[in-house]
Parts: structure tokens; C-alpha cells; sequence
């Protein structure tokens, strides 16, 4: 059996025994709007309105918790999945929230479960030595260990679903909120970010408000001199920006400083065929890209276009720097179109 995805090159990353570092302020325009905790035994449409007056964000995909909650409880998802393990080399976020306080997500997880009538619940790790680790802990959650083959989470759902089961995820710090909402009466108003890259001198996980400046946060990680540009979200996956004025939102997993934007190189395709082994999607991108590059293109040789997770597999491991995830992106665009 071929292994889809990629080994992503090891780099360094943040050294999870630092903890998660504090970014003070900016303190709210007014007091955040707390309300009355969760009783013990809540039933789902409560821990779903709890969601929402907390406003949690589900830092995995970007959707609201309580909305995300309403859609699984209407299809029901079978297994409901913690994310506590990161994707790329570079971001650690994740695996930091689960290190400091798996109790938090694991409690959260379960409220999440009961709010969606999901049959079973997994924490997804980073390792066996995290699942190690987890089964000292005693939480009563069985650990699922995620590959490290990115992109981990599509191919640990697809491993998961294997035999027709149902499944989805929720991201640690989602899980975490809800467990603060539901104690508490707590709104998410922060999130843990990991600043890294080449253009900073000491990496850090840190928590702070949703709303501060990337660049106040890029501050906390000694940025050098010559930093113009990061990637917010995902090192692999996520997008670029230069105006470091735009603020961290719930969604915001990480912020790689970049010394300076990746050298533009293409070459032509040289049919190694690494983009097709790397997709976990099915998509032969080589394929598509020839296709759209013919000059007239067939849609009914967009081989699974339509299917692209948008991982970005493909460009991480093509020798010729070719932008394949937006070549498929635009052939599943016209296929949907209709357009040749
Ligand atoms: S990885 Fe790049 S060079 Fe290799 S087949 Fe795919 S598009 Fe062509
Ligand atoms: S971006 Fe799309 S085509 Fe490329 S590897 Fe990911 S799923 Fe496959």
C-alpha cells in the first residue's frame, strides 16, 4: 500500500517543556460578558447555547463551536476526535494546550460528545509517548496516535473511516473553552499561538488575547531585524501576510516569521509522480495540471479535483515549485462551472 502524504522536513521547533508564555493586554473596551455555569448534568441544546454565548471558535477548522455542534448532532458523527497533536514541523499550539492542561480538554471533549450524541470519543496525540503519557492521566478517553505524515489529520480520519464509520474533529482549544464556558460561564478570549520561523530568536508558545496585533505577538519571540512577512495558520497551509497589523483570531494556530517570502521558482513537471503520492485525497495533480496546461483542458480528466482538501501536500513536495493545490483548486472551479 502506498503511505499518502508527506515526511515534512524536522525543524526547530519550541520546546514544549517551556510552557505556554502569557502576552499581557490589550485589556478589553469593556469587561467580557460572563454568564451562569453549566449544572453537572446539562443536556445537549445547553451545552450548545453555552458554546455560543462563549463564543467559541474551533481553532481547526475556523467555525463556530456551537454551530459546528448543531450540524453534527443533525448527521451524527460516531466518533468525536480532540485534536491534540499539530501538523506541521513548526507549530507546536496544540500539543502545548493538551501538555498543560489535558483534564480541561479532555472535560470539554466530553460535554462536546454529549451535546452532539457522538458514540464514541478519542484524544488524537502527537506520539505513543503522548498516548503513553495520556494513559497514566486517567481521564477515561481512549488515546488515537496521529502518523507523522502530513497532512496527520486527513489521513487519520481517512484511517479512522476506513469502513464506512463517521467521524470528526474538534481542536483542543475548542474543547478546552468549552470546558471554561460550562465551569465557569467563561467566553473565549484568548488563544494559544506558536510564533516561529527563521526570522524570530527565542520560539514561543504563548496565550494571548484574540484580537492583538501579529506583530505584538511576533515582538514576544525576538524577531530579527529583517522579518516583513509571516505565515499565520499553518507553516504548509496557511496564508501569507505582510501587514502585521491584522489581529490574532481564535483560528490562529501559529505565526511563522519569514525572513523573506519563499524565491518564486518553476520548472516544468517532470512526472516524478510525488504530488499524486502525496495527495490523501486522491487527486493526481500532475494530471490535472498537464490538463488545464493543454490549452483545452477536459473537466472529466480532473481526476477527483473536487475532492482537494487544500493541504497542500502537493506543492511541499514537487521538485518544480509548481503551485498545484491552486492549479487543482482552479480545474475543481471550472469542473463545478462546467466550463472546458
Ligand atoms: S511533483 Fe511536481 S514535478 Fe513531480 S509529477 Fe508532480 S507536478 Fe510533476
Ligand atoms: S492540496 Fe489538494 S491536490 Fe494537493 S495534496 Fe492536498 S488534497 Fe491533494
Amino acid at each position: 500500500m502506498i503511505p499518502h502524504g508527506v515526511r515534512l522536513e524536522p525543524r526547530k521547533g519550541v520546546p514544549l517543556k517551556n510552557g505556554i508564555v502569557r502576552l499581557p493586554g490589550p485589556e478589553p473596551v469593556s469587561a467580557p460578558q460572563t454568564f451562569a455555569p453549566l449544572k453537572k448534568n446539562a443536556g445537549p441544546s445547553r451545552i450548545i447555547a453555552a458554546a455560543e454565548k462563549a463564543g467559541i471558535v474551533d481553532e481547526s477548522d475556523g467555525m463556530p463551536l456551537g454551530k459546528k455542534l448543531s450540524r453534527l448532532a443533525r448527521r451524527g458523527p460516531g466518533l468525536l476526535i480532540a485534536r491534540c497533536f499539530d501538523e506541521d514541523p513548526c507549530t507546536s499550539s496544540a500539543r502545548a494546550v493538551f501538555r498543560e492542561d489535558a483534564e480541561k480538554v479532555a472535560a470539554g471533549l466530553k460535554l462536546a460528545a454529549r451535546a452532539c450524541g457522538a458514540e464514541e470519543k478519542r484524544l488524537a496525540v502527537a506520539s505513543r509517548g503522548e498516548a503513553r503519557r495520556l494513559r497514566g492521566l486517567r481521564l477515561g478517553i481512549p488515546a488515537v496516535v496521529a502518523g507523522r505524515r502530513y497532512p496527520a489529520g486527513i489521513l487519520l480520519m481517512r484511517k479512522l473511516c476506513r469502513n464506512g464509520g463517521r467521524a470528526a474533529f474538534l481542536g483542543a482549544q475548542a474543547c478546552a473553552a468549552l470546558a471554561d464556558a460550562a465551569r465557569e460561564g467563561k467566553p473565549q478570549s484568548e488563544t494559544v499561538v506558536t510564533v516561529a520561523g527563521d526570522g524570530v530568536r527565542r520560539p514561543v508558545n504563548c496565550r494571548v488575547r484574540i484580537g492583538t496585533p501579529v506583530e505584538k505577538v511576533l515582538r514576544l519571540a525576538k524577531p530579527e531585524e529583517d522579518v516583513r512577512i509571516a505565515a499565520v495558520g499553518s507553516a504548509v497551509a496557511g496564508r501569507t501576510v505582510r501587514d502585521l497589523s491584522l489581529p490574532v483570531t481564535a483560528a490562529t494556530r501559529c505565526v511563522i516569521a519569514l525572513r523573506d517570502a519563499p524565491p518564486e521558482r518553476r520548472y516544468p513537471c517532470i512526472r516524478c509522480g510525488r504530488c499524486a503520492r502525496a495527495c490523501p485525497a486522491g487527486v493526481i495533480p500532475w494530471l490535472v495540471y498537464r490538463e488545464l496546461e493543454s490549452g483545452d483542458p477536459d473537466p472529466l480528466l480532473f481526476f477527483h479535483a473536487g475532492d482537494c482538501a487544500g493541504c497542500r501536500a502537493c506543492n511541499a513536495v514537487c521538485p518544480s515549485g509548481i503551485d498545484l493545490a491552486a492549479e487543482v483548486r482552479r480545474a475543481a472551479a471550472r469542473k463545478e462551472g462546467g466550463e472546458g
